[in-house]
């Protein structure tokens, strides 16, 4: 299940816009933002335009991980890249899976 880049949560169905993934809730106001955008005569990029939506609702959801060891996070970078997914993904996945009881 893939994660919307406007709100941050699965469940939803999603769709794939300009490299961004939106999901059914979120997306009439990100196409109310492109139109806005392209009326206004300014460059439309999806994923900063759900970014931006993410961070006006999701204030102080920023986490800084120090004295990640450079082994450990070059391991996670191949992995992530092989399986065409984000550290972010993975990071929030874990989180997700360890919060409801599964393994990590
Ligand atoms: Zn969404």
């Amino acid at each position: 299940m893939r994660r919307c880049d406007t709100c941050g949560r699965t469940g939803n169905a999603t769709i794939g816009m300009g490299g961004a993934t939106i999901c059914n809730q979120c997306e009439p106001d990100v196409r109310e933002e492109m139109d806005r955008l392209r009326q206004a005569g300014q460059p439309v990029n999806v994923m900063h335009i759900a970014r931006r939506i993410f961070r006006a609702t999701n204030r102080g959801s920023d986490f800084l991980l120090k004295d990640w060891p450079a082994d450990l996070r070059a391991l996670a970078e191949d992995r992530a890249s092989r399986d065409g997914t984000s550290i972010r993904e993975l990071i929030l996945s874990a989180v997700e899976a360890y919060v409801s009881g599964g393994s990590t």
